[in-house]
């Protein structure tokens, strides 16, 4: 496995993808101070980076409100003809992005081809709803006037993205804030810049001008700073941690930004005895495992049905036992390393601490012979509402399952967090459906269905999960102002 990230690294036909450089005002700028990227599966160095500071961010704040005038007065047309080019871009280079996500971020070479798709999508997606940014004509409650709703650009944006979806969590803000006329400014996760310094080169193929897009890699906080208390940025989307979050929101109330974050998840997963359980099964195995459980849609208490937990819980494990965990650009890989050490470190304590609590790890996993970032696919069963598992995200491939007796009881206990990000609910009853998916506490519900996310719908949280919506005709709002104009005396 050594050397498997570098060796294919090396191979890239685009250099210039790897070349670690920043792009500060139409400028790729290059330091002596720099970042090492490292392959999570094995920790070997496989590119360097040139660390930003806070005179770079400065610098490319100044870059991005000068470009904003000439952006937003491009016809909307010619803004989304821009973001098409670049989406083709990225699908012209597909593999070599997917090899790029795989070698910093871990993910599976499949997960990482299926994200530069999904990714691409976002740019398709808000390329057309860059047209369609409409105001209104409200009758109007005063004699003689005229009153009227316009949408325009917020100004210069910033984005913090995580290193999860190190592609796609870029193009999902950037493709809104373009679309809108808004310039951008991303700082990528330290530990998967390549992706997004990869798409800042494909940008400038597809035309957006200087100072439009630009990429600074470095320390999180001293880079953030500046945005935050800088007042000509005007918008920042984050996607990371709730406590991050937290953060970002307190320091941009001084200079009351726009503020969208997408934040932690911890989703319930409800499995009624009248489903079929094969196909409950295969919706668990999505839920949990996709992106090696970094994810925040990732089923973190899956609720099953007291007549049905036990068969359940024999499938589930089966299927579990099968996956094959290794090197993501290794051929039939399901499950790579976890990208951080930290999140591995708190799978592990997770499961320590359920096993402490009566619980039975169906699935046992300790042989840590792949390295300290992985950790093997783990079913627990037997989990009670007291373990850590079942009150906080866990961000890995460990499954925890509960039984349940009542509709009203798995609601309430399905709704006792402060998390709201996804839920997902299996029952073939249309009326229970109906019933769960209205009372259940979640921003986006999956009714008999672990894939329900993609452009054209309206990403985010309820409670402590976020903040606005991503991806949809929601998402663009998020760097847009509403302007109301009242033309008034208009009588002949
Ligand atoms: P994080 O919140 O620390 O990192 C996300 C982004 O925030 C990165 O770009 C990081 O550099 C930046 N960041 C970190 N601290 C910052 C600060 N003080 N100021 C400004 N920017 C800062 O997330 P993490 O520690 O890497 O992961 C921890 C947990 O966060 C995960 O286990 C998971 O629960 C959650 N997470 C969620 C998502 C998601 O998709 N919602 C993505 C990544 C992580």
């Amino acid at each position: 496995m050594v050397g498997l990230a570098k060796g294919c690294l090396r191979d890239l036909r685009r250099r210039d993808f790897v070349a670690g450089a920043a792009l500060i005002d139409g400028h790729w700028v290059s330091n002596d101070q720099t970042d090492i990227v490292a392959d999570p599966a094995t920790g070997e160095e496989i590119a360097l980076v040139a660390r930003c500071g806070a005179a770079d961010m400065t610098l490319a704040i100044a870059a991005a409100e000068r470009s904003f005038g000439e952006w937003r007065e491009l016809l909307p047309e010619r803004r989304g003809a821009i973001l098409k080019a670049w989406a083709s871009l990225m699908l012209a280079h597909s593999e070599e992005l997917a090899i790029l996500v795989t070698s910093e971020q871990g993910k599976p070479l499949a997960e990482a081809r299926h994200e530069i798709a999904y990714g691409a999508g976002f740019l398709q997606w808000f390329s057309a709803e860059a047209e369609r940014t409409y105001g209104e004509t409200i009758p109007s409650h005063k004699a003689g006037s005229l009153l009227q709703v316009r949408m325009q650009p917020v100004g210069v944006a910033a984005a913090i993205t995580p290193w999860n979806f190190p592609v796609a969590m870029v193009t999902r803000k950037a493709g809104a804030a373009l679309a809108a006329g808004c310039p951008i400014i991303v700082k990528p996760a330290p530990e998967t810049p390549l992706s997004a310094l990869a798409l800042a080169r494909l940008a400038e193929e597809a035309g957006i001008p200087r100072g439009v897009f630009q990429v600074l890699v470095g320390d999180p906080i001293e880079l953030s700073v500046p945005l935050l208390r800088d007042a000509r940025v005007r918008a920042l989307s984050f996607t990371g941690s709730t406590e991050v979050g937290r953060l970002l929101l307190e320091g941009c109330a001084h200079t009351v930004k726009k503020v969208s974050l997408e934040l932690g998840g911890h989703a319930p997963f409800i499995v009624f005895e009248d489903v079929d359980l094969d196909k409950a099964v295969s919706g668990a195995m999505a839920a949990k495992f996709a992106t090696s459980g970094q994810d925040c849609l990732a089923a973190n208490r899956i609720y099953v049905q007291r007549s049905i937990h036990s068969a359940f819980v024999e499938a589930f494990a089966a299927r579990i036992a099968k996956l094959k965990v290794g090197h993501g650009l290794e051929a039939a890989t399901d499950i790579g390393p976890m990208t951080k050490r930290t999140v591995a470190d708190k799978c592990r304590a997770h499961i320590d601490d359920a096993a402490a609590k009566g619980a039975r790890v169906v699935v046992s996993e300790r042989d840590q012979s792949l390295g300290q970032n992985f950790v093997l696919p783990t079913l627990l069963s037997g989990v009670t509402d007291e373990m850590r598992i079942v009150r906080e995200e866990t961000f890995g491939p460990v499954a925890a399952v509960l039984p349940f007796d009542s509709e009203e009881e798995v609601l309430a206990r399905a709704n006792a967090s402060e998390m709201g990000l996804a839920a997902y609910v299996y029952t073939d009853g249309l009326r229970r459906a109906l019933r769960v998916s209205e009372k259940i506490e979640f921003g986006m519900v999956g009714v008999n269905t672990a894939s329900f996310t993609g452009p054209p719908i309206p990403f985010g949280g309820w409670k402590q999960s976020g903040l606005g919506r991503e991806g949809s005709r929601h998402g663009i709002q998020e760097y847009m102002e509403l302007k109301y104009v009242c033309f008034g005396d208009l009588a002949a």
